[in-house]
């Protein structure tokens, strides 16, 4: 429990006036449930004296018929303001949570699955923000109940009663603990199959086209319902494990009622007790049996609230590996990029991917890279946007650690259009327009213009306000890329990085972006992975990665010149054409 409130202590600070509000409220709600009885046992008493009267009948009534009015106003206002707050601290939580998603790295989205990260801000922080909720008044309201119920049980009625009925309840409640110290652990492995499952669905509907292409649906469904089963399976066990031992607790309930109803007839007997004395006793008897029923349930949901308190906090503590330093520097100038023996692996893996890369590139050059599939060469030109620090080696701009500078600052030279393309369910234009938000008609056209988009335009429905469907499902795959470009371009970048961009898009468009780039880009730098030698015939250096190592190095005429993989691969894809 000092966990939650260790956890949204803040959030209590913050709105303490709130919370005294309502802790007064609590107090009024709990005063006003409980003289309803006292109340009764007085007018009977006075019945049975033979002391009613006309004015005192009439009191009688009107404080009876108060009460409840009273209790539904105040009610009413406590539950507005504990929603009010509850919703507050959710989106809190949310808006942390999401932006300390973006402080992370590439090495946190590697470890953590969508699912899992999703199900932690919706299922997780509603059972926070539940039981946060509740607790004040699980705790103030029912705690207050039961002792003021007890203290006018013992002062103003029966010690000797109280102490017999009260008794017994420490044993319901240790059975409670008991129970619940055991349901936990059925919970946390409920969180862990809701995240699987929720992982499960998240990724059918993204595959949703690649499973219908290949009529894998009823594979992908039974998939899913197995997810589902175990998840329904999961909260089942827990249903009937409460099932089979809350019950207990009524047992020891109807024990006290008993003991109340056996002593307090014998305390009438011996005259020590009054008949309306005994009938609020038992009414409040009454009346403690749902405070500790409710108390039981708020520890059940605070138990719940301490396991997503702690997945929603171990998120929270991640730190990402890569990330500025107080002395960061902001990047004034770039001329020179330079790899030195740059080895870098995968952090879950074991082997390093790109191995020992050293090589220079100066500003307004065009690079080349060249390789296998799975050589590495998106992995090393990755390196340049400081997603991960290199495990070995140093990358510098302009002799400086590439570590030393702001990861913005280098992002901000970086035009980066990866291999796979993310588009959002927004129009084609503002899709462009990511790239640089507050870009100027005359850029967005010319960054059209150099990715050869232009001519896409007349083909879609509403020009450049054409929606694009979720993840680019109404472009075609050259058209994506030719976005994508688009979006680099937009900013004008002094490095455009070009990561198989091209291979979507026909001989005669890949040229003419080459050319583009050629008269648009001067004094700029690229660096174009690619599979057509085509796209890197001009290049100034050109790089051949073979299993992580540069294998080849020079101008396309110099490479040619040389027997190796460029040549025999030039050679194959002249014969091809
Ligand atoms: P290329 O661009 O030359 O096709 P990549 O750089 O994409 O090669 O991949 C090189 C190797 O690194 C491959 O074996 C690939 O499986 C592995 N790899 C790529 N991305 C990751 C990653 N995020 N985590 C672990 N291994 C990866």
């Amino acid at each position: 429990m000092g966990n939650i409130f260790s956890k949204i202590g803040w959030f209590v600070k913050e709105r303490w006036k709130t919370y005294v509000l309502m802790f007064f409220l609590l107090i009024t709600i709990a005063t006003i449930s409980l003289l309803p009885a006292k109340v009764l046992g007085e007018a009977i008493d006075t019945i049975i004296s033979g002391g009613l009267t006309a004015d005192s009948l009439i009191w009688i009534v009107f404080l009876l018929a108060l009460l409840p009015i009273t209790r539904y106003f105040v009610s009413f206002l406590y539950n507005h303001l504990s929603q009010k707050t509850a919703q507050t601290l959710s989106f809190k939580m949310r808006q942390r949570y999401l932006s300390h998603l973006f402080d992370m790295d590439s090495q946190f989205y590697e470890k953590y699955e969508k699912g899992d990260l999703i199900s932690r801000v919706t299922a997780d922080l509603d059972a926070i923000t539940q039981a946060a909720s509740s607790m004040l008044e699980g705790i103030i309201f029912n705690v207050g109940l039961i002792l003021f119920a007890i203290s006018v049980m013992a002062f103003t009625i029966s010690w000797q009663l109280t102490l017999i009925s009260v008794t017994i309840m420490p044993i319901g409640l240790t059975v409670l603990n008991v129970i619940r110290n055991r349901k936990r652990k059925y919970i946390k492995k409920h969180r862990e199959i809701y995240a699987d499952m929720t992982e499960k669905v998240l990724e059918s509907v993204e595959g949703q086209r690649a499973i219908r292409a290949y009529v894998q649906e009823d594979n992908d469904l039974k998939k899913q319902y197995k997810a589902l089963e175990a998840d329904i399976e999961s909260w089942r066990y827990i249903v009937r494990f409460e099932n089979w031992f809350n019950p207990l607790f009524e047992v020891i309930y109807g024990i006290t009622y008993i003991l109340a109803f056996s002593f307090g007839i014998y305390y009438i007997i011996q005259q020590q007790m009054t008949l309306g004395g005994l009938i609020t006793f038992v009414s409040y008897i009454g009346m403690l049996f749902m405070p500790i029923i409710s108390i039981s349930n708020i520890f059940s949901q605070i138990n719940n609230a301490t396991i997503s308190v702690d997945r929603f906090d171990e998120i929270m503590k991640q730190e990402p590996i890569v990330h500025d330093h107080d002395d960061s520097k902001p990047i004034v100038e770039f001329n020179e990029i330079a790899f030195k023996n740059v080895t870098f692996k995968y952090p879950f893996d074991k082997q390093p991917v790109i191995k020992n890369i050293t090589f220079t590139i100066h500003k307004g050059q065009t690079l080349g890279i060249v390789g296998p599939t799975g050589a590495g060469k998106s992995t090393l030109i990755r390196q340049l946007l400081r997603e991960f620090n290199v495990s070995d080696g140093q990358v510098y701009i302009d002799g400086i650690s590439i570590e030393a500078f702001k990861i913005e600052a280098i992002r901000e030279l970086v035009g980066y259009v990866p291999q796979t393309h993310m588009l959002f369910k927004r129009s084609v234009e503002d899709n462009i327009m990511i790239g640089k938000p507050k870009a100027t008609t005359d850029a967005l056209d010319r960054a059209v213009k150099i990715a050869d988009f232009e001519k896409d335009l007349h083909f879609l429905q509403h020009d450049m306000q054409t929606m694009v469907g979720e993840s680019g499902t109404t472009l075609s795959g050259g058209q994506k890329q030719r976005l994508s470009i688009a979006r680099a371009l937009i900013k004008d970048p002094e490095i455009l990085i070009l990561d198989d961009s091209l291979s979507a898009v026909d001989a005669k468009t890949e040229d003419t972006i080459i050319g583009h780039l050629k008269d648009f880009r001067k004094g700029k730098t690229n660096i174009i992975v690619a599979h057509r030698f085509s796209a890197v015939r001009d290049a100034d250096l050109i790089l051949v990665l073979e299993n992580g190592k540069i294998t080849q190095r020079g101008s396309h005429e110099e490479l040619l010149r040389q027997d190796g993989w460029y040549k025999h691969q030039y050679i194959q894809q002249m014969t091809m054409k």
